[in-house]
């Protein structure tokens, strides 16, 4: 055997570098369900289900395009499994096949880049890593851009990148007049609520499907969430379904409320294609495009394509740069030394919060938050009480379907909780129980009140807030975005009596999330 063509669960891609100049007679693509992939972190029962059903429609899919490959699936009876971890699945595939050489597409996650780096070594084996043609901007690329800064900002980042692809573009001009519509683009859904949203696309699990639920039901029984339900593309052509079905009903309203918050909003007017998107079942470049066409006929208006178009071609290219230069580094920062576990309800939902128990509920059925949810509620919640930054990182690659190491670590470690100290994000996002009041509905129905830090029913964010503050305030006493809330601070730290209710307000609170208690 020539080459033994490695394809990852993350890697669908319809043009993938692995495959360039495959020859059947001389080069088989190997893929492989495993176990410790399952169980490196406590996956989302969901989660388990997209991975595995979309690898093996991709598998279906070159085997009817006449290529030879070798799936190692995972059986509903361990009995019959051929191996019970990556390494040594293909360690008895290199030694049956005897290949003279790997190949594989970059990884979207340095430890199985390592991994394989090492099983490559191990056996003496050239293991040859083609750049990945999903993304705009290549690795090499992103170095040289920002070895020349200082520090990184996305909207220099993002400016370069629209230039560079002609995106949204006037000659050298920003359509619109204007790089950033986030003015128009930060509305609240107002007294009255959402309204009728339109219907998300839904698609129905075929033979192939329903086979993989049934085997993660039987094996991983304790894992969170249900396969009941399971409604996401696993294909190319579902996954591009799904992007018409966004850029027709929901793109136009994609920008002002995309930091909207309400009870039992779902996917409000998100696109929920990041799964698909990260599975590499569809390419950014196609929903750039989408949106753009969408633009140039004239029914969608440009703050909301300019707003999608930001996020794909901007932060999701950005955050993946940052992930390839910080790593292995970045995953140990942890720089306010924060130490919490996750509170409990993260894991099961129970809490008398409204904005947790309702952020939640959506992780938990679907395994899905949007950015704001993720954000400005649970991620929120966590940094104000100070949970560890690796631990949010570890329970977000367990709960949400999207979530890939690349991804998810700076999104989650390095913008949401702080633990970069500041590269992703120059301030932290940290905000009492009031952003959460303006932003939604739930303070209304919510046992809390969102202006007490203290007291019966004070709110635990607004506690927890302040108490952030004051704990930390060595690091932001000299950071200019953050003067407006140390100055607040400052005018509480007049008032010794309160502080000292709030601090041990704040003990408790967190002496509970340590103890994985009730809130
Ligand atoms: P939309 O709101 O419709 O946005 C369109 C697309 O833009 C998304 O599908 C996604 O591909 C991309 N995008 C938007 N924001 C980001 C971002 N900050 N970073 C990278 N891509 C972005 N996104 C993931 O894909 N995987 C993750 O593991 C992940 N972890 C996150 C963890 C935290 C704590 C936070 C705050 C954000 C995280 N994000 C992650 C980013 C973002 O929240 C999700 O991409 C988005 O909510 C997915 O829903 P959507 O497809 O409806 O996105």
């Amino acid at each position: 055997l020539r080459n033994l063509v490695i394809v990852l669960g993350d890697q669908l891609d319809p043009d993938l570098s692995a495959l360039d100049g495959f020859d059947d007679t001389r080069d088989i693509v190997w893929m492989a369900e495993n176990e410790t992939e399952a169980t490196h972190v406590w996956c989302h029962k969901k989660r388990l289900v997209l991975f595995f059903a979309a690898m093996r429609h991709y598998r279906d899919d070159l085997e009817d395009h006449g290529m030879r490959v070798q799936y190692h699936a995972l059986s509903a009876d361990r009995r019959h499994d051929s191996g019970n971890d990556f390494k040594s699945i293909l360690t008895a595939s290199i030694r049956a096949l005897k290949p003279r050489r790997l190949v594989m597409t970059e990884c979207g996650d340095h430890r199985v880049q390592t991994m394989l780096a090492n099983c490559a070594a191990d056996h003496g084996l050239a293991l040859q890593t083609r750049p990945d043609r999903h993304f705009y901007c290549d690795l090499a690329a992103f170095d040289s851009w920002s070895h020349q800064r200082q520090t990184l900002v996305l909207e220099d980042f993002y400016r370069a990148m629209r230039r560079e692809h002609d995106v949204l573009m006037d000659a050298d001009q920003p359509k619109g007049d204007t790089w950033n519509f986030d003015k128009a683009n930060r509305k609240s859904f107002g007294r009255e609520g959402p309204g009728d949203l339109p219907h998300v696309r839904r698609f129905r699990p075929d033979a192939v499907t329903k086979d993989v639920a049934h085997m993660v039901d039987a094996r991983y029984l304790d894992h969170p969430g249900d396969t009941e339900g399971f409604d996401l593309p696993v294909t190319h052509d579902e996954a591009r379904t799904a992007l018409r079905d966004f850029v027709h009903q929901r793109l136009a309203n994609f920008g002002p409320y995309q930091d909207a918050l309400w009870t039992d909003l779902q996917f409000g007017y998100h696109s929920r294609l990041s799964a698909a998107l990260n599975l590499h079942l569809i390419s950014p470049r196609e929903c750039v495009n989408a949106a753009v066409a969408a633009y140039d006929a004239g029914d969608t208006p440009i703050n909301s394509v300019e707003g999608f178009i930001r996020q794909i071609l901007g932060w999701r290219e950005f955050v993946r740069g940052v992930y390839w230069r910080e790593m292995p580094g970045y995953i140990q920062r942890n720089a306010l030394d924060a130490q919490l576990p996750v509170p409990k309800a993260y894991w099961d939902g129970d809490t008398d919060m409204a904005c947790i128990g309702d952020a939640m509920s959506n992780v938990l059925e679907n395994g899905y938050a949007h950015h704001i949810q993720r954000l400005m509620v649970l991620g929120l919640f966590a940094l104000n009480a100070g949970v560890h930054p690796r631990a949010f990182h570890d329970w977000h690659m367990a709960m949400y379907l999207d979530a890939i190491d690349w991804v998810s670590l700076p999104n989650a470690l390095g913008m949401s909780q702080f633990g970069d100290g500041g590269l992703l994000g120059t301030k932290p996002y940290c905000a009492s129980g009031n952003y959460i009041n303006k932003m939604s509905n739930y303070c209304k129905n919510c046992r809390f009140d969102y202006r007490k830090a203290t007291g019966e029913n004070a709110c635990p964010v607004t506690t927890l807030y302040w108490d952030f503050l004051d704990r930390n305030i060595d690091h932001f006493a000299a950071n200019h975005r953050m003067v407006f809330q140390v100055k607040n601070l400052e005018t509480k730290q007049k008032d010794p009596e309160l502080m000292n209710d709030i601090r041990a307000t704040a003990r408790d609170l967190r002496r509970r999330i340590e103890k994985q208690e009730h809130i």
